[in-house]
């Protein structure tokens, strides 16, 4: 059952109580009002080589076109048989890969289930395969394709499938705030120690990596957000983060910088809009981007969740607010959180909050467990949401065909600084 727009936590979560085994499906649900076609087009975002949605597009860069209609008018039957019969006749020419928040229709034919960063790593451990079709969003499909072979070919389903928040860093605006960085501190260079440097969160065009690999920057996951931090501390004054505000300012505050020395950074006023003296007195610039799917959870949800469930353990990923960070009890990447169900005495209760294709597969994994996601309302990622199993029959049957649909690759020049960044990602010990 989904629950419907204004009903409250207390009602969802009654709901739990009353039905155990339902509790996966009592509060939010997976679906969106309009089918991810609704998205095909022209008019709709799309991706240029290496680039965010809000960067200008090459006229060669391929948009997703309408889906022949044998993929749209076919049953939830029909491509479930012809994605296995293709998957089956490619063998290990293809490497199918599914994110944590991916829709069950599509991960049940994933070779590899995981967050972006693994799931790029399991994509570099197949080098027999021809074609990587990564079921998530554009900045994977990338990284992916960053660390794959170069005879590789990594497929997005959907080429509208990028990323709300890794969209909200465009390179233009990236560039301009840098140069306006270096103006307040020209002449501040200490010995060993640069007045600012770039940090990258990996859900981030390639082009955001590539300017952090060409500025001395790094990359970041949600598990390691701390010690590239304290990476980037070793070698310079301040942080710019960028794109998600949240995950930057949970992690520094985390580590004991005060907030008064993270402003923000609002890429369309003068000076991100701050003061020089701001600036200086920063340690960590944070980008004013978002997720917004974690953007949702709120502590009165939590208050709900402890009334309805006392003993609930309630646990949040770090794109959520501030404030609900620090009322949960524990916070953590996709992989923590499904390490630590995973690890609980049977019988444990958990409030989650992150996305509910994750959460609800995490309720139906564990029955010995109650799971329920915190927002009754909406939180699935709209975007990811897009990979529809009619696209991933597409694309596959299209292998078997000898053709290579919505191929993401990212531009050597482009590549090359954005390994360097992702490289120095992987030589930080957490
Ligand atoms: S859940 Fe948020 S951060 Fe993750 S892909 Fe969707 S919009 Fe992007």
């Amino acid at each position: 059952m989904e629950a419907t727009p204004g009903a409250s936590v207390a009602t969802a979560i009654r709901l739990i109580s009353r039905d155990k085994a339902a509790a996966a499906s009592s509060t939010c649900g997976p679906g969106l009002a309009s089918p991810p076609w609704a998205f095909d087009g022209a008019a709709l975002p799309q991706y240029g080589p290496g680039a965010s949605a809000a960067d200008p597009a090459p006229a060669a860069t391929p948009r997703q076109g309408a889906l022949p209609s044998e993929y749209l008018e076919a049953s939830d039957e029909e491509l479930e048989a012809r994605i296995s019969a293709a998957k089956s006749g490619l063998g290990d020419r293809v490497v199918i890969l599914g994110h944590f928040y991916q829709r069950d229709e599509v991960v049940r034919h994933a070779d590899f289930v995981g967050d972006s960063f693994q799931l790029a790593q399991a994509a570099a451990s197949r080098p027999e395969a021809e074609a990587i079709v990564f079921c998530g969003v554009h900045f994977m499909a990338e990284t992916a394709d960053l660390l794959s072979g170069p005879e590789q070919a990594v497929l997005l389903p959907n080429l509208a499938a990028g990323c709300s928040m890794a969209d909200m860093a465009d390179i233009d605006s990236v560039e301009e705030c840098w140069e306006q960085l270096e103006a307040v501190f020209r002449g501040r260079e200490t010995a060993g120690a640069a007045p600012v440097i770039p940090v990258t969160y990996m859900n981030s065009s390639a082009a955001l990596k590539a300017f952090c690999g060409r500025h001395g920057g790094i990359v970041c996951t949600s598990s390691n957000a701390a010690a590239v931090l304290a990476w980037a501390f070793e070698r310079g004054q301040r942080v710019l983060f960028f794109p998600d505000q949240h995950l930057g300012r949970n992690t520094a505050k985390a580590m004991g910088i005060p907030l008064e020395a993270m402003p923000m950074w609002n890429p369309r006023l003068p000076l991100g809009g701050n003061t020089e003296e701001q600036l200086r007195h920063s340690r960590v610039l944070l980008w004013n981007g978002f997720c917004s799917v974690h953007k949702r959870f709120t502590t009165d949800q939590i208050t709900a969740a402890r009334q309805q469930f006392p003993g609930v353990r309630v646990i949040v990923h770090p794109e959520c607010p501030m404030p609900v960070v620090d009322a949960a009890d524990e916070s953590g990447s996709t992989d923590y959180i499904r390490k630590a169900i995973e690890a609980a005495e049977p019988g444990s209760t958990f409030a989650v909050g992150t996305e509910i294709n994750m959460v609800r597969r995490l309720a139906a994994a564990h029955p010995e467990h109650t799971i329920f996601c915190l927002d009754p309302v909406i939180c699935p990622c709209s975007t990811m949401y897009r990979i529809h199993p009619g696209y991933l029959a597409w694309v596959l049957e299209g292998l078997v065909r000898g053709e290579q649909h919505n191929r993401i690759t990212v531009p050597d020049d482009v590549a090359a600084p954005a390994r360097t960044a992702l490289e120095r990602m992987l030589a930080v010990r957490p």
